[in-house]
C-alpha cells in the first residue's frame, strides 16, 4: 500500500489517504522515499498562494531508492521539461514553456512512495544521510542558483535565515565571501544559529549590515525587504528574490536603484545546477540542521515551518 498526504483544497489540513502503489511509465521510476523535506514552497500551495491541479501530494525534496535496483535517487521540485522550447534549447530549463513540478503539477514526497521521471533524478553523494540530504534538493539548490546570480560580491546579505540560508552560508563562507544574515526582528536564536555556521554578523531584517553588501538573497517572502535590502546593496550590485511567492513589493525612490543595481529572480533549478551543487555541497562539506517529522505530522509541520519555528530544515519521514 502507498500511503501519502494529500492536499484536498487550498486552506484545508493535509489527509492521509491509501492507495495502491502508483505503477512507473516508460521512462520513469518508482522511488520508495526515506525522507521528503519542506520548502516554504509547499507552504505556499497548501495556504493556496500558488495554484495547481488539485489534489495533489506536495512534496519535492525527496530521497529515496529505486524500487527494484535499490539506488539512493534525490528528487527536486524540476519533475520534467518538453525538451523543445526556446528555453530548454538554450540550456535554461528552469524556464521551460511547459514543465512539470514535483509536488505541484505532479504528485511529490509526502508520501512513501512516488513515480519520477528518471531523467529528472539525482545521485546522492554518499557523504550524506537520507535526512540530511533532502534539504539540499531545494532549499540547498535554490540558494546555490541565488548564489551564483550573486556573482563574484563578497559582502554577502542573506534575507531570512530558513533551510536556504543555512545551507548556503556554508557554501558561502567556504568560498571566502562575508556573510550577513537578516532574521525576524528579535529573533535571538535565529541570529546565534546564522553566526554558527560561519556568518560574519546576525541582524534583524530592519537593522543594517556592518558593510555595504555587494548581494543580498531574500529568501523570505516578504516584498518590503526588496526595497529594504536594495538600501544595503553597493553600486552595481543585485538583489536576487530566491522565493516562487512573495508578498507585494511597495514602492521606493528611483534612486536606491541608481548605479546599475538591479533586482532579480531565481526561478526552479536546472539539472546542470541539481549535478554542480550536490558535488559542491559534499565538498565543502555542508551539514544540514534538520527536524523530523512523521509523514502523520505533516501538518503541525507546516504550522511550524510558518510560524517561523524550525531551526534549519523541516523534513518528513514516511
Ligand atoms: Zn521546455
Ligand atoms: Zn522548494
Amino acid at each position: 500500500m502507498m500511503r501519502a498526504m494529500q492536499l484536498d483544497r487550498p486552506g484545508a489540513p493535509l489527509r492521509m489517504v491509501e492507495g495502491p502503489i502508483p505503477e512507473p511509465g516508460p521512462g520513469e521510476l518508482l522511488i520508495e522515499i526515506a525522507a521528503c523535506g519542506i520548502c516554504r514552497t509547499d507552504l505556499h500551495i497548501v495556504d493556496g498562494e500558488l495554484h495547481g491541479p488539485l489534489p495533489i501530494v506536495p512534496g519535492h525534496e525527496i530521497v529515496g531508492r529505486v524500487a527494484g535496483t535499490g539506488e539512493r535517487v534525490g528528487v527536486p521540485w524540476l519533475g520534467r521539461t518538453c525538451g523543445h522550447c526556446p528555453y530548454c534549447c538554450t540550456r535554461r530549463e528552469n524556464l521551460c514553456d511547459d514543465p512539470l513540478f514535483t509536488g505541484f503539477t505532479r504528485d511529490g514526497g509526502f508520501a512513501s512512495h512516488c513515480v519520477v521521471d528518471a531523467r529528472y533524478c539525482f545521485p546522492i553523494p554518499d557523504a550524506f544521510g537520507d535526512v540530511e540530504a533532502a534539504p539540499l534538493l531545494c532549499a540547498g539548490l535554490i540558494g546555490w542558483r541565488a548564489l551564483k546570480l550573486a556573482q563574484e560580491g563578497v559582502a554577502l546579505g542573506l534575507y531570512g535565515f530558513g533551510a536556504a540560508a543555512h545551507i548556503i552560508a556554508q557554501v558561502a563562507a567556504a568560498e571566502g565571501r562575508r556573510v550577513h544574515a537578516f532574521t525576524r526582528p528579535g529573533d535571538a536564536s535565529g541570529q546565534a544559529f546564522a553566526r554558527s555556521l560561519g556568518c560574519a554578523s546576525a541582524q534583524g531584517s530592519d537593522e543594517a549590515p556592518p558593510e555595504p553588501l555587494d548581494a543580498a538573497l531574500l529568501f523570505a517572502p516578504v516584498g518590503a525587504l526588496v526595497p529594504a535590502a536594495l538600501r544595503h546593496v553597493k553600486k552595481g550590485g543585485r538583489v536576487v528574490c530566491a522565493g516562487i511567492h512573495m508578498s507585494d513589493i511597495p514602492s521606493f525612490p528611483y534612486a536606491d536603484l541608481w548605479g546599475e543595481r538591479s533586482i532579480l529572480s531565481v526561478a526552479n533549478l536546472t539539472r546542470d545546477d541539481g549535478a554542480e551543487f550536490l558535488a559542491r555541497a559534499a565538498e565543502v562539506p555542508v551539514r544540514t540542521t534538520t527536524t523530523t517529522f512523521p509523514l502523520a505530522e505533516a501538518n503541525e509541520a507546516l504550522d511550524l515551518l510558518r510560524a517561523g519555528k524550525i531551526e534549519g530544515a523541516a523534513v518528513l519521514l514516511p
